[in-house]
Formats: C-alpha cells, structure tokens, sequence
C-alpha cells in the first residue's frame, strides 16, 4: 500500500484516517477539551480545493451535527491528552495494516497523482479479495444520495461461513464500552462503508463521478514516481482517466461479493484487550433515509442543529463550546425543550 508524498498530497483534501480520525469524538475523558480535526503524517495539510465528504464526518453528525460541521470548516487541534490518544491509536492501525502489507511514500505532483496513489492502493486490494485474503484499511468511494464519499475501512476479511466480513476497530481510552449514542454513531459508520463497498463491486463507481465531483482533470498526465509505481504494481498507465478506467473495469469484473457481515470490536487502548464486539443489524432503506437527512445540511437545504436537551451533557466536552450559538441558546431557556425532537 501506498502514502502519497508531496504537493499533491498536500492538496487532495483527503486522509486514511478511520479509528485514529473518530478518537476525537470520544467519549467525555477525564481530561478538558478535546475535539477537533487531527491530520495525520498523510494528510499533512487541509485541501485548497473543496475536499469530498468522509464517511466519518457524515457519521459524526449523528453524535452533535453542529460540532461535525464546525469541524470540518474551523478545526483546531486536538488538546495535548486527545492529541496522545489520537497517536497511540495512529500507531495502532499502523502496526495491524503492517501486518497485512508494506507501506511506502510516492512523492506526488497534482492532486490527480494523490488520489491515483488512493486508487491504486483500492485496485492492487482486488486480487487480494478474490483470492479470498484478508485486506485492511481499503478505500471506499462512492455516491450517497448524490454526494461523494471517501472512507476507509479497517478490515474485511472472509469468516469461517465464507462471508465477507467489515471488522472496524475502535480504541477507547478507558476500559469500558462506549455509550449508545457513540455506538449509533459507529454502527451508521460501518453501515455506510457497506453501502458504499457494495456499490463498487456492484460495478456503481464510473470515472465520471470522480471528475464531476471532486474535480479532477481524466487528462491529467500522472507523474513519473507514480507511474513507476503503477507499473511496478502491473498496471500501465499514463493519465488520471486511465487508471480510473481501470478501477472501474476491475471492480465491476471481480466478482467480489457484497459485505455480508458487519462487526465492531472496541478495545481498551492501553492493554489492548477487547471490550466487546458489536455486530451491526444493516438496513438499506434506513441508511440511506439517515444519510438523506444528515445530508441535507451539507447540500445547504438547512441549518445544522445542536444536541437535543437530553445530550447537552455532550456539550462539556466539546471544543466548541465556547463559540456555540446552539449551546447558549438552549443555555437561556434551561426549562424548555430543546426544540422539535430530532428523528433520526
Ligand atoms: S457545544 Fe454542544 S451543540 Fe454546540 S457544537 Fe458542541 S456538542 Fe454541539
């Protein structure tokens, strides 16, 4: 697997963040603060250009809306405590995706080039699939609702029934499991790598969607460390639009099956030892009703809405706290509701 370098890296707007991204919206930790957008070695700087949606992000307004949307366009840095959870829990996926396979830089010159070394990493994952192994962290691209996602996910492997198995893994600080409305949280988060995985090798992914949605030139010439790269991996390709041709071809060819399982196991950060393993009921119809509402935000059909009354405990512990309209409203009216209840 491979880390774009570089410029391009710099502007794609885009990181393999999965556990480590999610470790900021923790549950209360003993210390203060906490919060914000943490980047990691691989996606050292924010994106220029409008960055898609992650899959994490999305499932981050079913925890607070308001903080999930002031996160992505005011992030600060996670406070010293939440910083050092964050890199424990870095270092750990990086240590389980070591196991699996090698990792190394390709110096990238465009955002193109960026986001071929995340195409490349999807497309030398396909054979590993059909010949029935065990990937981690695979990206994710797709549409949802008509807006473009990106994620990635853990690990999928196949069970001893021989079905294709997500197995997303959490990290928490304390040795306890987390609440529900964390776990609501993390159970819409796998369930959308589902819908979107299963879109891929259902042969959904055109190269159109990535350059109508995030604005990526198919004639862009790709760079030369990233062809080598390609070539080194068996692929021969000269610009952006040939190696998505070649995604596409290769997942709608695959015969690689849908997700049939999907699991989440929690385990307690220091230790390591697992606190439990959730295994996420999938229903299309409500996924996607979820993702058209948290969506509607995003696509400016409305505003973004606060926790309810009942959650404003989540309140505390947010980095935004300070700056929130939301909050202080509710602040002043501690007698009422905190408004019509949300459904979803
Ligand atoms: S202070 Fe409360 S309502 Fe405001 S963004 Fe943070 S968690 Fe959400």
């Amino acid at each position: 697997m491979a880390g774009a370098e570089g410029p391009g890296e710099a502007a794609s707007g885009f990181s393999d963040l999965s556990d480590s991204e999610l470790l900021q919206l923790e549950e209360p930790e003993p210390e203060p603060g906490g919060g914000g957008s943490p980047r990691t070695a691989r996606d050292p700087d924010p994106d220029p250009a409008p960055a898609p949606l992650r899959v994490t992000e999305l499932a981050a307004q079913s925890w607070c809306e308001l903080q999930a949307a002031l996160g992505r366009r005011r992030p600060v840095p996670p406070a010293p405590g939440r910083a050092a959870l964050l890199r424990a829990g870095t270092h750990l996926h990086l240590a389980r995706e070591l196991e699996v396979h090698d990792i190394v830089d390709v110096p990238t010159s465009s955002r193109e080039d960026a986001w071929a070394v995340r195409v490349l990493n999807l497309l030398t994952m396909i054979p590993v699939l059909q010949a029935g192994d065990c990937v981690r962290e695979l990206p994710v691209f797709g549409l949802i609702e008509g807006v473009f996602l990106t994620g990635v996910i853990d690990e999928l492997c196949y069970n001893i029934k021989g079905e294709l198995e997500l197995n997303e893994l959490k990290t928490r600080s304390r040795p306890v499991m987390p609440s529900e409305a964390q776990r609501r949280r993390d159970h819409f988060q796998v369930c959308l790598y589902k819908y979107i995985f299963d879109a891929m090798v259902q042969g959904c992914l055109k190269p159109d969607i990535f350059t109508s949605h995030v604005s990526l030139s198919p004639e862009q010439l790709l760079g030369s460390e990233v062809k080598q790269h390609a070539q080194k991996a068996g692929f021969t390709v000269s610009t952006f639009g040939d190696l998505l041709e070649l995604l596409c071809l290769n997942l709608t060819f695959s015969d690689i099956p849908h997700i049939d399982c999907l699991k989440i196991n929690y385990n307690h950060q220091e230790s390591n030892i697992l606190l439990g393993t959730d295994i996420v009921l999938y229903e299309e119809k409500k996924v996607r009703e979820k993702a058209q509402y948290y969506l509607a935000y995003w696509k400016g059909q409305r505003e973004a809405q606060g926790v309810d009354i009942e959650e404003a405990w989540k309140c505390q512990f947010c980095d935004y706290s300070e700056i929130c309209d939301w909050r202080r409203t509710r602040a002043e009216m501690p007698l009422q509701r905190s408004g019509p209840k949300k459904t979803k």
